[in-house]
């Protein structure tokens, strides 16, 4: 029988297909991807796409809110629950726009604030020249110690007490170390600025209780949904009580109209999938499967920008292997390896071409994949760094990791069994 999609919108139907095969057949190791459950892609591909709900539960400004209300309801609480949090805010289309939402809430435009520089690991939206909070806002930046790729403490508190901003961003998006939330909590109250703290990648490590949370040392928490959290492609926002009110106006009517409700359902379901000893299991997986793969990278040779990683991700600095970050992951993708080329801590080449690469193991590890495949994969980046110009090579790797991949399914099969799913009912 043919699918509604296959009957009326063949050519997208064809596109669908192809991209769920790229997705099973190759390695997915872009540290901010991961694989929904079946349960998050139902309640994503629901008839909430259809619905309007701007306001909150209980202040809606439209009729027919009898569900939603209950729905959302339902997704602040768990996220309170999970995230030992005095307030939710689960409306943002995005981690950008969670994050703009914060600032908003927190400090007026022309306030400074600072945040780690995109080149050393940060976010654009932490204040990044080229983004938007970088025109609102006046952005001082902070980097990592040149030299050990980790962050100098008194140094950042040197300059935010020279540079008395507003807001302080702790968090990164390319940042492979245990993040200090508390000193950058004190850092902040000391130079009387508000604490915003951006764990849009690390969220479900911080669930999982594997990184310490900012929860008790941030004014406002802001992560998004679906990097190890695993959930739908959204944002979301986690305060103290003081700030909800500010929070939830800069979210709505601030910034952004009607939620996406098909989106907030799900992430209501990745919630609860989160708050399981299956998920823990999970993600103290990710990070074992981390620290095999940077133990055995740097056996190959590789350099790791500060050493090896305490989270799900991994920043190679390549300049030792003569190959600079764009051809080695274009390489790396034609052996259906998927990884995205990074700057490093100091790097002397431009943004567009790196001297890096960013990998993780979020999306792998949920299709099953343990310290034993790492061991191989780590195998199939020394080969393919060392026959980079060699297409017979490449290729024949591309054919060792598709075999690989046949015996990890993706999971439209991988379901959190509902006996272990207490807040599902
Ligand atoms: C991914 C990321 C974001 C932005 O998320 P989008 O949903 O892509 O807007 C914000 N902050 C950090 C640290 C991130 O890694």
């Amino acid at each position: 029988m043919l699918s509604a999609l296959e009957l009326y919108d063949p050519q997208i139907y064809e596109l669908l297909t192809q991209e769920k095969a790229r997705q099973s057949g190759s390695l997915r190791m872009i540290p901010s991807e991961n694989y929904v459950s079946k349960a998050v892609m139902q309640a994503t591909g629901s008839c909430l796409t259809n619905k309007y709900a701007e306001g909150y539960p209980g202040k809606r400004y439209y009729e027919g809110q009898q569900v939603t209300d209950l729905i959302e309801t339902l997704a602040v609480e768990r996220a309170k629950k999970i995230f030992q949090a005095d307030h939710a805010n689960v409306q943002s289309y995005s981690g950008s726009v969670a994050n703009i939402a914060a600032y908003s809430a927190l400090v007026a435009t022309g306030d400074t604030i600072m945040g780690l520089s995109l080149t050393n690991g940060g976010h654009l939206t932490h204040g990044w020249k080229a983004s938007f909070t970088s025109n609102v806002y006046n952005s001082v930046q902070y980097g990592v110690d040149p030299k050990t790729g980790r962050f100098d403490y008194d140094k950042i508190e040197a300059l935010a007490k020279e540079h008395r901003p507003k807001v302080i961003i702790s968090g990164a998006t390319a940042y492979p170390r245990e993040i200090d939330f508390e000193i950058f909590g004190e850092i902040a109250k000391r130079v009387g600025a508000c604490h915003v703290s951006d764990i849009a990648h690390i969220s479900g490590l911080v669930v999982a209780g594997i990184h310490k949370s900012p929860v008790p040392y941030a004014d406002v928490v802001s992560t998004t949904t679906h990097k190890t959290l695993r959930g739908p492609r959204g944002g979301m926002l986690l305060c103290k009580a003081e700030h909800a009110k500010a929070i939830d106006r800069a979210v709505f009517p601030g910034l952004q109209g009607g939620p996406h409700m098909h989106t907030l359902t799900a992430i209501a379901v990745a919630l609860a999938e989160a708050d399981t000893p299956e998920f823990v299991q999970y993600a103290k997986q990710v990070v074992k499967n981390a620290a095999r793969l940077a133990e055995k990278l740097m056996e190959y040779g590789f350099n790791l920008v500060t050493g090896g990683t305490d989270n799900h991700l991994m920043l190679i600095d390549l300049r030792n292997k003569g190959v600079a970050g764009k051809p080695f992951a274009k390489a790396l993708d034609r052996a259906r390896i998927v990884t995205n080329y990074n700057t490093v801590p100091g790097d002397p080449a431009p943004p567009f071409n790196p001297s890096g690469l960013r990998l993780g193991t979020p999306a792998i590890t949920t299709r099953g994949m343990k310290e034993e495949q790492m061991d191989i994969i780590a195998g199939f980046f020394k080969k393919i760094v060392e026959n980079i110009d060699n297409n017979s090579v490449i290729e024949q790797v591309g054919r060792e990791v598709l075999l690989l991949c046949s015996q990890f399914s993706v999971p439209d099969h991988f379901i959190i069994p509902p006996e272990n799913n207490h807040l599902a009912t």
